[in-house]
């Protein structure tokens, strides 16, 4: 997995690892908002820093621009329910991702939008796999 691999490269070179971190984030997701589903530009924190939140891969989510900014110091959760596009299964992939567990994060985020670039590069990979 990509975040064993980070751990032996943050030793080697900080900013480098920093990078590639972002990189896997927004790869996650096939580079879409966790909220809304558009493209992610940002990184946000589910719970914010100045509530004490970590800037470690589960604290820290694909966001686009609009999200991240409308959302500014609130709590990910309390601020994602009274947004028009809430959708539940896009709450508790949130959950799922706080909780570390990615891969769950990832297939509640496929089964809420089952047209994301998510499932496209999955399709993608799989014509891959046949190919070689
Ligand atoms: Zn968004």
């Amino acid at each position: 997995m990509h975040i064993n691999d980070a751990v032996f490269l943050e030793d080697l070179c900080p900013k480098f690892r920093f990078r590639q971190w972002r990189k896997s984030i927004h790869r996650f997701t096939g580079k879409s908002c966790i909220y809304c589903g558009k493209a992610s530009e940002s990184i946000d924190h589910v719970i914010p820093r100045s509530q004490g939140g970590l800037s470690t891969t589960e604290n820290c989510v694909p966001a686009c621009l609009s999200c991240n900014g409308d959302k500014s110091n609130e709590n990910a959760l309390y601020w994602y329910r009274r947004q028009k596009f809430y959708d539940p299964r896009r709450a508790m992939a949130i959950r799922a991702w706080l909780d570390g567990d990615l891969r769950l994060a990832i297939r509640l985020l496929q089964w809420a939008h089952p047209d994301s670039r998510i499932n496209k590069n999955k399709e993608k990979d799989r014509s891959e796999y046949k190919a070689a």
